[in-house]
């Protein structure tokens, strides 16, 4: 089978990425073995392939967003309820140790041995890959292989976001930032009830929100029309944690939904946090936000856009990605 491979992390100039043959992967024990459909080219991947996050495995295969068709099932891989042709998601969060005091009180996100698609294992940047029957998740129906791609990354992230933004019941969320996983978060909130109000920078990005059912669309550093119950800032700008803060009413929460911010400026304690508004971060998710969600994509038709790519143009697509060369999401399609 063909597989990308990171044989030297590095800039993208310096071809750090390689298309190689070799043999399909065997399935492991309680593992199922996945002929990839379609897989997401998401941030992280650049990250891995850049180097930006130190190498796990040598040579790893990139690729954490990935619909497949279950090709082969590994010694005890039955348990899970996957039969050989079914479909299934393989996402960023690979395994957890199952044990640890985080996993144990329902917060695998945060299992300090957990590991990942496309980091610690081979991800989808290939014709086959493995997944642990576990941690697959199954698809929503109503959507293209290339369109389910995203939902699996960028989608859970977003909707994890907003369970730790704690939205009240048609509440006002605010939406600092508007990509790939606050576009499809920003759906979620509308198909519950929510008002939202968009601000960002980018004249594109604020059509679409409003297209999509945001009731205003304004400038990243400005301030909404009305107080917010909730926030999410998508955007990895720290200067803007204390406009969202002071739009905050009484009560309110802003999730910093990114893996990373730039230096947070000093707060006022009377104009940013007073009043009981908190300030929360976003780790990773758990198997839980990812079967929530999938679930809510199942029943609500999410609009999502995509940008096709051949498995061969995979190194076309990260470099398109890092130069902003399209909205959506790239999604690589063997
Ligand atoms: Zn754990
Ligand atoms: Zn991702």
């Amino acid at each position: 089978m063909r597989a990308w491979h990171v044989d030297t992390p590095g800039p993208l100039t310096s071809d750090p990425l390689r298309l190689r043959t070799g043999p399909v992967p065997r399935p492991g024990p309680g593992e199922l073995l996945l002929r990839v459909l379609a897989c997401g080219v998401c941030r992280t991947d650049l990250h891995v392939t850049e180097g930006d996050l130190p190498p796990h495995r040598p040579g790893v295969t990139p690729g954490h967003e990935v619909v497949g068709e279950v090709a082969g099932l590994g010694e005890a891989a039955a348990g899970a309820g996957f039969a050989v042709g079914d479909r299934a998601g393989a996402a960023w969060l690979r395994r957890t140790d199952g044990e640890c005091t985080f996993c144990r009180r329902d917060a695998e996100n945060l299992c300090p041995n957990s590991v990942y698609t496309g980091w610690d294992a081979d991800g989808g940047y290939a014709e086959y890959m493995t997944v642990p029957a576990a941690y697959a998740h199954r698809l929503p129906r109503g959507y293209t292989d290339a369109e389910l791609a995203p939902l699996l990354c960028a989608g859970i992230i977003g909707y994890r976001a907003l369970k730790r933004a704690a939205l009240p019941p048609g509440g006002r969320l605010g939406i600092y930032g508007f990509g790939g996983s606050a576009h499809l978060a920003a759906q979620v909130a509308l198909a519950s009830g929510a008002t939202v109000h968009v601000l960002t920078r980018g004249e594109q990005a604020r059509r679409l929100a409003l297209e999509l059912g945001a009731a205003s669309a304004g400038d990243a550093a400005g301030m909404p029309p009305e107080p917010l119950d909730a926030a999410i800032l998508f955007a990895p700008v720290g200067d803007l944690v204390l406009p969202a803060l002071s739009a905050l009413d009484r009560g309110g929460t802003l999730a910093v939904a990114g893996i990373y911010l730039s230096d947070i400026p000093a707060l006022n304690y009377e104009r940013h946090l007073f009043q009981e508004r908190q300030l929360r971060s976003v780790t990773s998710n758990t198997r839980q936000d990812a079967r929530e969600f999938l679930a809510f994509a199942d029943e609500h038709k999410l609009a999502v856009t995509v940008h096709p790519y051949p498995l061969q143009a995979a190194d076309a697509a990260l470099g398109d990605l890092k130069n902003g060369r399209f909205d959506g999401a790239a999604v690589l399609v063997p």
